[in-house]
């Protein structure tokens, strides 16, 4: 059993907080909002008044928040950041979807303290952070990696160490840009085959069979076609890790024309009042006058 401060409880970190107590670990959390620390509590967390209470003694600290700002105000906010709470050997483990600039900022921050750091941002969303069946796309050094198991083991069902801190965070934007990029195509495309004629569903169950449909893909064109943007990525986030994935990608000269065009729906998206459903949504483009 280890000490592990988890800060940030929102639709992932809550669930993952609770499959770190489910396995035995003394968890303390911390969330911005007190809204969901009482759903943790009833399930053997303790609550902490701030990212840096919750770091005091810990042997973990991971966070899980929405974005660079988020995570910088989490990690180094003068006054509350967890940074200051942080034991000398201690390890910080970023699982938010960061840009890779950002990680690189955080490693140099927390190895200055005398810390260790390691980026661990997940792949799956709401179902596979409850079932503990989370990919995880570590970055950082090898002893960071294999200290950070006991923390990782009960949220994953795979824990891949892809390189150095900033890896994982490209890594991470990539599988997130190709799924998008899918999403805005099918989105496109079921709003060409209703105008053209067809009934949607009926048009699904074949191109559901084809070779040129993902899993996913197909499984959000339901859930388009259904008309369910209940949230579990929601428009927003999935537009800030485009906007990370194509800085990321300008940074080391690499041309994402197609990323780019992705973006641009994606904020079309939040302009006509999508942005805090589902990604789903982006059908409510064609669909919708
Ligand atoms: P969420 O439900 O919107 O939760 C966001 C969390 O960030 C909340 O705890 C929120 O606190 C906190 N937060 C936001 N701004 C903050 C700030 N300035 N300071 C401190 N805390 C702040 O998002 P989520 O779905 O859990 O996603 C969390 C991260 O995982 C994101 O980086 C996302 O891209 C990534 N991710 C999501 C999915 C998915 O399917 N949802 C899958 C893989 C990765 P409040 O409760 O106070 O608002």
């Amino acid at each position: 059993m280890s000490k592990i401060a988890f800060l940030g409880l929102g639709g992932m970190g809550a669930r993952m907080a609770a499959n770190l107590i489910k396995a035995g670990h003394a968890v303390t959390v911390w969330n911005r909002s007190p809204g969901p620390v009482a759903g943790l509590v009833a399930q053997g967390a303790t609550a902490a008044p701030s990212p840096r209470a919750a770091a005091e003694g810990a042997e973990f600290v991971l966070a899980m928040v929405a974005d660079d700002i988020a995570s910088r105000a989490v990690w180094l906010d003068g006054e509350t950041g967890a940074l200051a709470g942080l034991a000398p050997g201690a390890l910080a483990i970023e699982c938010s979807t960061i840009s890779p600039a950002w990680a690189g900022e955080m490693v140099a921050a927390v190895t200055g303290a005398g810390a260790a750091f390691l980026e661990a941002p997940v792949v799956g969303s709401l179902p596979q952070a409850q079932e503990g069946k989370l990919i995880i796309l570590a970055g950082g050094d090898a002893v960071a990696y294999a200290q950070a198991q006991p923390a990782l083991a009960p949220l994953a069902s795979a824990i891949h160490h892809v390189g150095p801190v900033g890896r994982g965070a490209v890594l991470k934007l990539a599988v997130n840009s190709l799924l998008g990029i899918q999403l805005a195509a099918w989105a496109e495309m079921m709003g060409f085959l209703g105008k053209a004629g067809f009934d949607g569903p009926a048009a699904l169950d074949i191109l559901a069979t084809l070779p040129v449909a993902s899993p996913a893909a197909a499984n959000y064109a339901r859930m388009m076609l259904a008309g369910d943007f209940a949230v579990r990525f929601p428009v927003d986030l999935m537009a800030k890790d485009f906007r990370y994935a194509t800085h990321g990608a300008d940074a080391v000269k690499a041309d994402t024309p197609v990323a780019d065009a992705t973006l641009g729906v994606l904020e079309r998206a939040a302009e006509a009042g999508f942005g805090a459903d589902n990604v789903s949504a982006l059908i409510r483009l064609y669909t919708v006058q």
